[in-house]
């Protein structure tokens, strides 16, 4: 169809969409198979009371454990998996998944707080308040210990539907909080459209704290910000005490961050956060 004087370039240019379009073929089809072989794992990180250095809960962060490339990051797979047929299979494992593991720590007697990554298809299904009180009733997970964490592109796509699924989740008692507040282009105005119950502020703003006098003026005015709307604010990319201490004293209540602990497997965070491991409850 293409007229011959151009057709090198259109032989080109669909060649090039041809091997993007196989890769991605290529790497759903691997997502599918890891899924099935339950190469899926949640990693944990501490969330801690900056005043006392308390753990105060646990944020999910998926991990594919593949028999090959070893330990593989949310950012290499994540975007392919949220546009592909699975991705409501791997959010709906996700969110069961972390729910049983605190309310496993809650049986054991150590109550946390848990944060699960929404996924843009669990907004676009419309029955995540369903999945959403289904997880809570299969694991007994106590609803206030759970925390849902939404980024801008989330919301970006039907705004009257995510209202109110959001409106419907909070009815339940969950908590839901912005993620990565601050990286979007319409953060302040989903502020006012939404109903939610807390930030995070993005780990680019506090990562440079200590050395960049703009960093500080936005983190300052985001907890200012928190604040004022009666929000709960929690600092990520925490990396070094000095940040710590310079969040405590432009008021932040709460951090995370490879300072306190990285995302580590749930064995390791029993080991290393509870007081009485999971391990030891009777099954
Ligand atoms: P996020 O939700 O903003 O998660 C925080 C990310 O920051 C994590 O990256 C974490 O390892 C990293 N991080 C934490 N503390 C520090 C620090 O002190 N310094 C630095 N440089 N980085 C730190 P991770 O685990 O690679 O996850 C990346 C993103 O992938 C997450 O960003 C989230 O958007 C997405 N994601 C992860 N797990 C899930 C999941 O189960 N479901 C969904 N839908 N998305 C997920
Ligand atoms: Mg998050
Ligand atoms: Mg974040
Ligand atoms: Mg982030």
């Amino acid at each position: 169809r293409a007229k011959a004087t151009r057709r090198g370039g259109h032989v080109l240019f669909e060649d090039s969409i041809r091997r993007e379009l196989e890769t991605r073929l290529t790497l759903e089809a691997e997502l599918a198979l890891a899924a099935e072989r339950n190469e899926f794992e949640l990693f944990y990180q501490p969330q801690i009371q900056l005043a006392d250095g308390r753990l105060i809960g646990a944020e999910a962060l998926i991990r594919w454990r593949h028999p090959e490339r070893g330990l593989v990051s949310p950012g290499e797979f994540m975007p392919v998996v949220n546009t592909s047929p699975i991705s409501e299979r791997i959010a709906e494992w996700v969110l069961e998944t972390a729910c049983a593991k605190a309310a496993a720590w809650e049986r054991a007697g150590q109550k946390l707080r848990i944060g699960v990554n929404l996924s843009p298809s669990q907004l676009q299904s419309g029955d995540l308040a369903s999945s959403v009180a289904q997880a809570l009733a299969r694991t007994g997970l106590s609803p206030t210990s759970l925390e849902l964490e939404v980024t801008e592109d989330i919301l970006l796509h039907d705004e009257q539907s995510a209202l109110n699924t959001f409106l419907k989740i909070q009815a339940l008692g969950v908590r839901l909080v912005f993620d990565d507040f601050g990286t979007g282009f319409a953060s302040l105005s989903y502020l006012k459209k939404f109903p939610l119950d807390g930030l995070k502020i993005d780990r680019s703003f506090v990562l440079g704290l200590l050395v960049n006098p703009d960093d500080a003026a936005i983190v300052s005015s985001t907890i200012g910000l928190s604040k004022q709307l009666g929000l709960s604010v929690i600092a990520e990319g925490i990396e070094d005490r000095a940040t710590a201490d310079f969040l405590i004293r432009m008021g932040c209540e709460e951090g995370q961050g490879y300072f306190f602990g990285r995302p580590m497997p749930a064995s390791e965070f029993e080991a290393k956060f509870l007081t009485a491991p999971a391990a030891a409850e009777v099954a």
